[in-house]
């Protein structure tokens, strides 16, 4: 079985996001960049996928700038055997990423795509879920187990109320949310080693993808900065506050 695995280039998570001037979007320029937390995720259990012997080949893929092939040697250093980076240095938004994904699963014959739940600079928590609309496959979002077995895979979710099983036959699309595994480092011998790990670079057009947006952002803005708290003098004080001020009990 071959397990696909996208990744994509974001803000470190460790930054603090300055919104540009403008209000055009988030600031970019000399930021540091990493992997989606959640694909490091998704790429950890394809990985453990491998080495348990239920998957053949994991292949990463970004759709992204040139600099996304750092991303792509990240995953390659955790052990996916080959990436492929769809090269654009247009916005990448769900709905053309999951037609670019459709195209390169069908092309490389993949069963099983495990993605991030949610990428964390847009936060849409989408693409996982066009794409298994695009394919007609089945879906297991929001993956705290993922669990293979023949011609299907059983994903426990982690929903609102509980976990929530469901068995999917395969092949599927499943979405890694943060309990799903703690991702390995990659070791150094490890990132060496991933710098001769084949990278292949495709156009979106090569795939008949127009990655045209579709959304436009109108504004971005900081969130309010928060007010500064007052001390209370006892139980009393606080519950009558938030009575009567925050009218919340
Ligand atoms: P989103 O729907 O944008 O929140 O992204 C959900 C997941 O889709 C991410 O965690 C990634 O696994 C995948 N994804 C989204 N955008 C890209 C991209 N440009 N390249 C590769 N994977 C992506």
């Amino acid at each position: 079985m071959k397990v696909l695995v996208p990744v994509k280039r974001v803000v470190d998570y460790n930054v603090k996001i300055r919104v540009k001037a403008d209000g055009a979007g988030v600031e970019t320029a000399n930021v540091k960049m990493s992997m989606n937390p959640f694909d490091e995720i998704a790429v950890e259990e394809a990985v453990r996928l491998k080495e348990g012997g239920k998957a053949t080949e994991v292949i990463a893929v970004s759709v992204g700038p040139a600099q996304a092939q750092e991303t792509l040697r990240t995953a390659l250093a955790m052990g996916a055997d080959r990436a492929i980076l769809v090269q654009t240095d247009a916005e990448t938004q769900p709905l053309a990423v999951a037609k670019l994904l459709k195209a390169l699963v069908e092309k490389e014959g993949a069963q099983l795509v495990i993605l991030g739940k949610q990428a964390i600079d847009d936060d849409c928590n989408q693409t996982g879920q066009m794409l298994a609309a695009l394919l007609g496959w089945g879906q297991g979002t929001f993956a705290s187990k993922v669990a293979p077995a023949d011609g299907s895979v059983t994903v426990t979710r982690e929903i609102d109320g509980g976990l929530e099983t469901v068995s999917l036959t395969l092949p599927a699309v499943v979405t890694a949310d943060l309990r799903l595994n703690e991702p390995r480092y990659a070791s150094l011998p490890n990132i060496m080693k991933a710098k001769k790990k084949p990278l292949d670079i495709v156009a979106p057009d090569s795939l008949g993808i127009d990655m045209t947006p579709r959304l436009k952002t109108l504004k971005v803005a900081e969130p309010d900065k928060r007010k500064a708290g007052v001390r209370v003098s006892d139980v009393a004080a606080l519950v009558e506050k938030l009575k009567i001020e925050a009218k919340v009990i």
